[in-house]
């Protein structure tokens, strides 16, 4: 490789200043027209905020003042944390918010707060605070190029058999039950999902794991798995999760944990795939899987993983979806995050796209910065895997709160839940391969 000489690359000022600007409504080249301004050194994005970085005085020529939502005068780059927003939220994370989006904000922390440790959250499994690199995007809007591709009528057929008032009935009843992880409830929600999947004609299991106890020692708690064999492709294995297991605001607490937006939403949604799907009579083989041990450490899914990789099964696994918090809105627009890594951002684009085409009032934002739910335990282990979640999540005054009742997550949640719903089928039933509904049994019995 020839030596060439390179000018010297300009230090990066210590002291710059910034503007966050409100990018919603924006379309693709009016926000590359901002990147792009002589008067931004670098940016980062997250969801429907940019930040634009440059000289002091000269930044804001970049964006018009109705766009900026704050602003920031002579800061260190070196002091900005990224922060992956969960629990710790409950006791305050340090410093100043600068911007936040796709479950991840951006924050500003003095030196002293930078020379201790920052806090984290129990599960241990994440990286949780993240320096910031220029020019990133974090999270950013779905803005479709081109219009949406044509319904495909048999898939339209199965987004079509949705059911979104079974879908928060099914809610509704596990809410019943406190599922804290160490409460006596848990087992019983367990054998409810159990019947459920039973019903389907699904064959059904629920492997015991251990996780850490509430006061030492070892506790052992059960995943749900309801399995649909497929008809063409039995050893092509497709993944439906979401955790059933919720806490409140004190994680110890064995009552008063509805978990109704968290995870019952979720958990919910399993069963109403599974409800909808076996009627289609899958090609692929489908786990239908309900995950505890979520709250304190992703063990559920963790477990899975590993049990997967000691039976060998691992590679049959070709796609996985989860759902955790699908089901509050906090106004009337519908918005959903879908997450994933960057090596899986085919995979992102096919739910945006199954959104356009199938559910076109969702407004849809990806991440390619996962952490903290069960989707992680799959993405670390090489898989497609994709979290859903809807994206007003971190405005939901009731999370982990004995509050997070059905009545708390608003008028919208069938709406926002059959949104997540009907994108998410659509794309399982492109996947998994689904029979014409014209052949499925018992079809022409009910035909007028
Ligand atoms: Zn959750």
């Amino acid at each position: 490789m020839p030596i060439i000489d390179s000018p010297p690359t300009p230090p990066i000022l210590a002291q710059q200043s910034a503007i966050v600007i409100d990018i919603g409504d924006a379309d693709t080249a009016q926000i590359s027209a901002r990147k792009q301004d002589a008067h931004v050194r670098w940016w980062l994005e997250l969801g429907d905020q940019l930040l634009l970085v440059g000289d002091r005085g000269e930044v804001r020529k970049a964006a018009p003042d109705r766009e900026v939502l704050g602003e920031m005068v002579d800061f260190d780059r070196d002091r900005l944390r990224l922060h992956a927003l969960g629990c710790v939220r409950e006791s305050g994370a340090p410093g100043r918010l600068i911007a936040q989006g796709g479950r991840w904000e951006l924050r500003e922390l003095s030196a002293s707060e930078l020379a201790k440790p920052l806090p984290s959250t129990h599960d241990g499994h994440s990286d949780e605070w993240r320096e910031v690199q220029p020019d990133t995007v974090i999270a950013e809007r779905y803005r479709p190029e081109s219009a949406p591709a044509a319904a495909d009528p048999a898939i339209q057929s199965v987004v079509d058999s949705i059911d979104t008032v079974r879908w928060f009935a099914d809610l509704t009843t596990l809410t019943g039950w406190d599922r804290s992880s160490y409460g006596s409830e848990l087992a019983l929600s367990r054998a409810w999902i159990e019947t459920q999947f039973n019903g389907l004609g699904l064959t059904v299991s629920a492997p015991a794991f251990t996780m850490p106890g509430n006061s030492g020692g070892q506790i052992s708690v059960n995943n749900v798995i309801g399995k649909w064999t497929g008809t063409e492709f039995p050893d092509e294995w497709i993944i439906v999760g979401g955790h059933y297991d919720s806490r409140n605001g004190n994680i110890h607490s064995t009552v008063n944990a509805p978990g109704a937006e968290d995870n019952a939403s979720g958990c919910a949604s399993v069963i109403e795939l599974a409800r909808v799907l076996v009627d289609f009579e899958p090609k692929r083989s489908i786990l239908f899987m309900c995950y505890a041990g979520e709250e304190q450490g992703l063990y559920g899914s963790y477990a899975h993983v590993s049990s997967l990789q000691n039976s060998g099964d691992l590679g049959k696994v070709q796609a996985v979806v989860t759902m955790d918090m699908i089901g509050y809105s906090a106004d009337s627009t519908l918005d959903v995050l879908f997450e994933s890594s960057s090596t899986w951002s085919t995979y992102l684009n096919q739910f945006a796209t199954a959104a356009a085409t199938y559910v076109p009032q969702l407004r849809v934002t990806l991440s390619s910065n996962p952490f903290g739910s069960d989707h992680v335990p799959y993405l670390q282990a090489g898989k497609k895997t994709l979290l859903a979640i809807e994206n007003d999540w971190d405005a939901y005054p009731d999370y982990h709160s004995s509050n997070d009742t059905p009545d708390r997550i608003g008028p919208n949640a069938q709406a926002m839940g059959g949104a997540i719903l009907k994108t998410s089928v659509a794309v399982i039933a492109d996947i998994a391969g689904i029979r014409d509904r014209i052949f499925v049994k018992g079809f022409e019995a009910t035909a007028p």
